[in-house]
């Protein structure tokens, strides 16, 4: 995934714009790069999206708080790995929401859940909530994999403002039963039909099912009544993981909501490629590229191994594509103890270049076999010489 774009940037916009420079930035923007006028142009399509995007979150105040302060994380589009910020990316570095204990779905759960009305009436009623499980990919070498590692993290938490106590109003002040509702975050509408009048109801806009509307915001988190805090962590690497190993470590995730439980934080293991092994599970494999005469008479050879170099017994009569085992020097198995092998793929080198008298050595080999060869000119003349070892 690209990485996602400043708003601001998008928008052509500083971050101190007005309302109205937004909404007349993004006029004549849309009116520039909209379908109509650039038919057939993805890209121009594609900024029509990002503008539309953009306008959205800008042009609503709140949302706007929530997204100078979080970034693309608060709009619920920074993509799995966006957070913090939406710097955007894969790879080291990155956590990101996740909106429900099992599946990892983006956070667009967590946006309502802190700008979108969730701390409202409906959720107080539900009670306790736990915390958002939060996911951190971890890129790392094979040679890291097999020793294990110890990692230290910044996890970014968002947490109650500290100031407001989570109230959002400035210290001192209270919020205000909101007019519209009178209080009861719900409004009732009624509907005439053909068939009947029908009342229905549902939250308030205005205050977003609060009930309360905050008349003076807390300086600290502009009324939003959370801000990011950074949890340290050590986070402890077993020996052994691969790619598609999930690490759990309870509790690290984000705090709960009116005394609930925090999430857990999920470490996601990537293990890059390495240059030299292949790793297949415990396995590892490596081709080692032998000569004829290795594979023919045997050889002893020295042989890479993620501990360093060991000694490779090449036996007698090698054929090419023979796998040669060394055993326990493979990776570690993870939290069961032991390790899996390293296994050596031989190839057999067929010489293209030879010098003159390798030729003529490689012919008096062949007329010793009974092997027909082309022969090197003028061999059976210098024949005698060679196998005297005068050449
Ligand atoms: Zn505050
Ligand atoms: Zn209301």
């Amino acid at each position: 995934m690209a990485p996602k774009r400043d708003y601001y940037e998008v928008l052509g916009v500083d971050r101190k714009a007005s309302e109205d420079d937004i909404k007349k930035s993004y006029r004549s923007l849309a009116r520039k790069f909209h379908p109509d006028h650039n038919p057939g142009d993805k890209q121009a399509e594609e900024k029509f999206k990002e503008l539309g995007e953009a306008y959205e979150t800008l042009k609503d105040p709140q949302k706007r708080a929530g997204y100078d302060r979080f970034g693309h994380a608060a709009t619920g589009r920074g993509g799995p790995a966006g957070w913090p910020g939406g710097a955007g990316g894969p790879g080291q570095g990155d956590f990101s929401w996740s909106g429900d204990a099992g599946g990892f779905s983006g956070f667009e759960d967590i946006f309502s859940m802190f700008f979108g009305g969730g701390l409202g009436r409906q959720q107080a009623r539900r009670g306790p909530q736990r915390g958002a499980d939060l996911r951190y990919d971890l890129e790392i070498g094979l040679e890291e994999a097999a020793k294990g590692l110890e990692r230290e993290l910044d996890v970014p938490r968002i947490v109650d403002c500290p100031i407001c106590g989570g109230s959002g109003s400035k210290p001192g002040t209270r919020p205000e039963k909101c007019p519209d509702c009178g209080g009861s975050g719900q409004v009732r509408s009624v509907r005439r039909t053909p068939l009947g009048q029908f009342v229905t109801s549902g939250p308030c806009s205005r205050c977003e099912g609060r009930g309360e509307i905050i008349k003076e915001p807390c300086p600290d988190c502009d009324g939003l009544g959370k801000v990011r805090r950074n949890h340290h962590i050590v986070l402890s690497v077993p020996p052994g993981v691969d790619t598609g190993t999930r690490l759990r470590i309870g509790e690290a995730g984000q705090p709960g909501l009116l005394g609930g439980p925090p999430g857990d934080l999920y470490v996601y293991v990537h293990v890059r490629p390495h240059k030299v092994f292949e790793r297949d599970g415990a396995d590892l494999h490596l081709e080692r590229r032998v000569g004829f005469a290795q594979a023919t008479l045997g050889a002893e050879l020295s042989i890479p191994t993620l501990g360093g170099e060991t000694i490779l017994k090449v036996p007698a009569g090698t054929q090419p594509g023979t796998r040669l085992r060394l055993k326990g020097k493979g990776m570690p198995h993870l939290r069961r103890g032991g390790s899996g092998d390293l296994i050596v793929h031989m190839a057999v080198d067929v010489p293209t270049r030879l010098s003159a008298r390798e030729k003529d050595l490689l012919a008096a080999y062949a007329t010793e076999r009974g092997e027909a060869v082309t022969m090197p000119e003028g061999f059976l003349k210098r024949v005698k010489d060679i196998l005297s070892g005068a050449g």
